[in-house]
C-alpha cells in the first residue's frame, strides 16, 4: 500500500477519536449541571426544611448574642445602682435596670418560639436524612465519575496530539493540504472507505477499474461525488 495512503488512515483514525473525545469533554458540564438540578428538584422540600432550620439556627444564635450583651449592660447597671449617691443617680439606674429586663425578657421569648420552630425542622431533617444522604452520596459518586472520565479524556488527547503530529509531518505539503481541506468541509472525515464498490460516505458507485485502483492502494484515489479520499480495508 502506499505509505502516504496508510499514514492518512491512521491520522483519520487518530482525528475521529479527538473528536469524539472533545464532545464528550464538552457534554460533561451539561450532565454535571443536569444531575446537580435533578437532585435540587427532587428534594426541594427537605432542601428547603434544611434551610429554614439553618436560618432559625443562625437567627436563635444571633438572638443568644443579644441577650448575653444585654445581660452585661444589666450587670453594668446594678453596679450604677450600688453606686449611686443621690436620687437623680439612683431612679436613672433604676429605669435602666427596668428598661434591660424587659429587652431581655423580650429577647428569651422569642428563642423560646424559635427553639420549638428548630424543634420541630430538626425533626424532619432527621426523619427524611438517612434517605437523602444516601441520594447525595450516590449523585456524588456519579459526579465523581465524570471527574474521573475528563481527567482520563485529557490524557488521552494529549497523546493522540503526540501520535498526530508525526503522521502529519510524514505526508508531502499537497497530500497534507488536501487532507486539511477535506477533513475541513467534510467535518472530520477526509477518507471514506471504498467496499462493495461504493463509496461509503456518499454512496457513489465506483466503477470496478476504479475500485480495483483503489484496491490496490498504490496511488490516492478521490471519489467523484464527495471528493473524499478512498481506501480499501483489506
Ligand atoms: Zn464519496
Amino acid at each position: 500500500m502506499n505509505p502516504e495512503l496508510s499514514q492518512l488512515i491512521s491520522l483519520q483514525d487518530v482525528d475521529v477519536e479527538i473528536k469524539r473525545i472533545n464532545a464528550e469533554i464538552e457534554s460533561l458540564p451539561a450532565k454535571r449541571n443536569e444531575l446537580e438540578s435533578q437532585f435540587a428538584a427532587e428534594n426541594k422540600e427537605f432542601l428547603d426544611v434544611k434551610q429554614q432550620l439553618d436560618e432559625a439556627l443562625t437567627q436563635k444564635r444571633r438572638l443568644e448574642g443579644e441577650i448575653e450583651a444585654e445581660q452585661q449592660m444589666l450587670e453594668k447597671f446594678k453596679a450604677d445602682q450600688m453606686k449611686a449617691t443621690n436620687e437623680r443617680e439612683y431612679s436613672t439606674s433604676v429605669r435602666e435596670i427596668d428598661t434591660a429586663k424587659k429587652t431581655i425578657s423580650g429577647l428569651e421569648t422569642e428563642v423560646l418560639k424559635l427553639m420549638e420552630q428548630v424543634e420541630k425542622l430538626d425533626a424532619h431533617v432527621k426523619e427524611r436524612s438517612p434517605e437523602i444522604e444516601s441520594k447525595r452520596v450516590e449523585m456524588e459518586k456519579q459526579l465523581n465519575e465524570y471527574e474521573t472520565l475528563a481527567k482520563a479524556d485529557a490524557e488521552k488527547l494529549t497523546s493522540l496530539f503526540a501520535e498526530r503530529t508525526p503522521l502529519l509531518e510524514t505526508l508531502s505539503s499537497e497530500t497534507r493540504s488536501t487532507y486539511d481541506r477535506m477533513s475541513k468541509i467534510k467535518s472530520g472525515l477526509a477518507l471514506s472507505e471504498a467496499r462493495d464498490y461504493k463509496c461509503l460516505a456518499c454512496r457513489m458507485t465506483i466503477r470496478p477499474q476504479v475500485f480495483n485502483d483503489i484496491r490496490r492502494g498504490e496511488t490516492l484515489i478521490t471519489c467523484e461525488n464527495c471528493g473524499r479520499i478512498l481506501f480499501f480495508r483489506g
